[in-house]
């Protein structure tokens, strides 16, 4: 049997539908004119980043996202509700027409879409309207990337980022859900750095009490090495993980930690909309960052949409509303109408969830309809 610290106490076992198709809206209407170039929100906020959920579905029960109370019964999507690699691409190409140059492939788990790597491919293959690549990355839990990184190096992708919560094999179990070892990340970290597939980063989140006597070994581990360590504070993402903000380890006390036994020494960010603040260690063993979207929210110059498994754009990670980009791919509506009704959507953004989160406490029924992170991918 799996460990099971990852259930909330509270909530019984339960088949209700994660995502409320009342709150799926109809893409805009495509307003004459602009079928390329950037787009910007109300804020200002300029369209550069797309993450994709390629599957709903993951190997893994972490508490704090997919608890295994809910996702036991859950229905998973069926597969002709998910995108074709084919309609990802075009999506992909439409969203890079209007100025996205970074894609990141996410879930779920990304690594259980079969045959991932023909879709890396088609990706790959990409170009904005300047004539450069994308930067094509993968967020993944990492069991199954020993066997997959030549393959996904092989296939075009460039980066990866792997989620490991803990060193200690007891607390990285108990927080996964499903009794997978440290030992099959710490592999598949070790294929990625060998097939090439780098700058790698590593995700930590942080729970306080659960997981945050392993910052300093999974400091000690990684420096030196090449790989970034990204702290990132507990978020109270979709409806189902229990968030507490007593849970919550902030960035500052995090860093704090750290700094305790190495010393520390900002770094300047290296392009706006970056989630993570980074320092490095001052006797040059790399660097570490800190993703701190409760404390410090970083709304201000968010450049992300996200695409979920079913083909629905979401605005934001706390959204609630998604809009449904698959019925206009799946009707007769051209490239150019499909980009114009993505940027009209872009457009009309006013989202900055975390920013509000820290001016107001959000009212338990919004949070009640928000959409779960593996649905539209972290
Ligand atoms: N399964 C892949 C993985 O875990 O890397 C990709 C999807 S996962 C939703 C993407 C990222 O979101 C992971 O790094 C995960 O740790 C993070 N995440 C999920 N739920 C979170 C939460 N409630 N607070 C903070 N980060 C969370
Ligand atoms: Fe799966 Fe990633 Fe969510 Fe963990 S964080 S349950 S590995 S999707
Ligand atoms: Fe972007 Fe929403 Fe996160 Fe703010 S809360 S940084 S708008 S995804």
């Amino acid at each position: 049997m799996p460990a099971s610290a990852g259930t909330i106490p509270s909530m019984s076992r339960r088949t209700v539908p994660l995502i409320d198709e009342r709150l799926t809206r109809r893409m805009p209407a495509a307003p004459d004119g602009l079928r390329h170039g950037s787009v910007a929100d109300r804020f200002g906020r300029v369209l550069g980043d797309l993450r994709i959920s390629v599957t709903d579905r993951c190997n893994f029960r972490c508490s704090y996202c997919m608890p295994r109370a809910v996702f036991d019964n859950h229905r998973f999507l069926p597969h002709d509700e998910l995108l074709s690699f084919e309609e990802i691409t075009r999506t992909a190409r439409l969203f890079a027409s209007l100025g996205v140059s970074k894609l990141r492939l996410t879930g779920g788990e990304p690594l259980l879409r079969k045959n991932l790597e023909a879709l890396v491919g088609q990706l790959a293959a990409l170009r904005t309207p300047d004539g450069r690549p994308l930067d094509l990355t993968l967020t993944t839990n990492a069991s199954l990337l020993a066997r997959k990184a030549a393959a996904l190096k092989a296939s075009g992708l460039q980066r990866v980022t792997v989620s490991l919560d803990a060193l200690d094999d007891t607390v990285f179990r108990a927080m996964n859900d499903a009794d997978y070892p440290v030992a099959d990340v710490l592999d598949g970290i070790a294929a990625a750095q060998a097939a090439g597939l780098g700058p790698i980063k590593v995700n930590m989140v942080v729970k306080r009490g659960v997981n945050d006597g392993q910052i300093q070994p999974m400091a000690q581990h990684f420096r030196g090495t090449g790989i970034e360590l990204r702290f990132i504070e507990y978020m109270d993402v979709g409806h189902t993980n229990g968030w507490r903000m007593d849970e919550v380890l902030p960035s500052d006390l995090v860093r704090g930690r750290i700094a305790e036994r190495w010393a520390l020494q900002p770094l300047p960010a290296e392009r706006p909309g970056e989630t993570a603040r980074r320092w490095r260690y001052a006797d040059g063993a790399g660097s570490v960052g800190f993703i701190s979207s409760v404390t410090e929210a970083f709304c201000g110059d968010c450049s992300r949409a996200r695409l979920s498994t079913d083909g629905r754009v979401y605005l934001c990670l706390f959204a609630s509303q998604g809009f449904d980009l698959r019925s206009l791919l799946r009707s007769p509506a051209d490239d150019g109408q499909i980009t114009a009704s993505i940027a009209a959507l872009w457009a009309q953004r006013g989202d900055r969830y975390s920013q509000l989160r820290s001016e107001a406490t959000p009212d338990p029924a919004e949070r009640q309809r928000r959409v779960e992170m593996s649905f539209i991918g972290g």
